[in-house]
């Protein structure tokens, strides 16, 4: 078992990961609560299917009341009506402010249970059950929460803590191919942004990784929990240092707003954008075109990816009304070489466009 300890003030927690944490789930949360506290589960129906039953009896055998509740799966279920649903079921069945939720799910689940949990009776405990690469390496750590509105992703939300992050990697087992190839790129984005082993890991044991050998994974995820969670330790709030996780995610946002979050799985988003930016600090020369090479190669082998057939001027002018955007400045995260990234603000509009005409090329070879 490895912990990794999550240090955001007043409270801090633990990420714990082990292969078959699923069945000792009850265990672990009883150092956490000691005392008796009733959970309230809450899942889509592909993971209810494969880990309901194991993190249902892990939590009986360890004395815990639990029960579990089942959302609709889908990105188009992370709305304000889902959090509302869940609230009347919690209400019904007597939950009060000493309950506690379980996210068992990717991260739509684990950003919905969140943000219920940060507003059910003003605040209650919860605790993040990732079961997608994604939400292993990234979205359970560090205590962004929300949902979406129709008019744009994520603009309804808090920070809002776990008290414990549960990785288990054997659940990846069931995740479909594209789901977790997906989210390797986060973690490939931990490589670029801050621990060169990672990149390497991804350069030189990509039929390990790909192949889902459980020993790469723990490793894997080990390594990015470690970088997001010294990161997200440093700046909870997002105001300077972990702006470095939006690697890739400037013109990866883009691409999924405007194709109407239907094309692009997030992490196929990102993939493209991080192969954006490193053009651009290829073109303004802040990386050596070595450095931007390995990037943008080493992102292409994990996964084919859907085309980049949008409109270069649309996709540059969704950039300015991102959320992150101040001031009509939008910032980039640059690489400058394996393991180092730098914020720059001052891009010109043109290098902008080149690479994402280059993505539309790069998209048709
Ligand atoms: P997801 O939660 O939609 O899960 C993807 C699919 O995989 C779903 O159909 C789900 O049912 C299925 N699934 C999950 N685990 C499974 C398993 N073990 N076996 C079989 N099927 C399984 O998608 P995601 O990529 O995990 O999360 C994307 C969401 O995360 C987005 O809404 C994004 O905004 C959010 N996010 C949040 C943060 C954060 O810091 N809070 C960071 C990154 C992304």
């Amino acid at each position: 078992m490895t912990r990794v300890p999550v240090n955001v003030q007043p409270r801090p927690y633990d990420a714990w990961i082990e292969n078959g944490l699923v069945r000792r789930a009850g265990e672990v949360l009883r150092e956490v609560w000691p005392d008796s506290r009733r959970l309230f589960v809450i899942t889509v129906p592909p993971v209810r299917k494969a880990w309901g039953q194991p993190l249902m009896d892990s939590l009986a055998a360890a004395g815990f009341a639990g029960e579990l509740f089942e959302m609709r799966d889908g990105e188009t279920q992370k709305t304000l009506s889902t959090v509302e649903e869940l609230a009347n079921k919690l209400v019904k069945r007597g939950a009060d402010r000493s309950s506690v939720l379980v996210a068992l799910g990717g991260g739509v689940v684990g950003d919905v249970t969140g943000f219920l949990a940060a507003t059910y009776m003003r605040g209650i405990d919860f605790v993040q059950f990732p079961t997608t690469f994604l939400a292993q390496v990234d979205a359970s750590i560090g205590g962004k929460t929300g949902v979406n509105l129709r008019s744009g992703k994520n603009l309804v939300g808090s920070f809002h803590q776990p008290r414990a992050v549960l990785i288990d990697p054997e659940v990846l087992n069931t995740l479909p191919e594209r789901e977790y190839r997906s989210g390797l790129y986060e973690s490939l984005k931990c490589g670029v942004i801050g621990n060169a082993e990672v990149f390497r890991f991804f350069e030189e044991q990509r039929g390990r990784v790909l192949g889902r050998d459980m020993s790469a994974l723990d490793w894997l995820i080990t390594e990015s929990v470690k970088l997001k969670a010294a990161v997200v330790s440093e700046d909870e709030k997002e105001s300077g240092p972990r702006r470095v996780l939006n690697f890739g995610h400037t013109i990866g946002h883009a691409l999924e707003a405007e194709s109407g979050y239907k094309k692009f799985l997030h992490g196929e988003a990102v993939a493209w954008g991080m192969v954006a930016a490193s053009m651009i600090a290829a073109g303004l020369q802040k990386a050596d075109p070595d450095t931007a090479r390995r990037i943008i190669s080493t992102v292409l082998a994990l996964a084919p990816l859907p085309k980049v057939d949008l409109a270069s001027k649309k996709v540059s002018k969704r950039l300015l009304s991102d959320k992150k955007t101040k001031n009509g400045a939008v910032h980039f995260v640059l690489p400058v070489e394996i393991g180092k990234v730098e914020i720059v603000s001052d891009i010109p509009e043109r290098a902008v466009l080149q690479a994402i005409e280059e993505l539309r090329y790069l998209s048709q070879a």
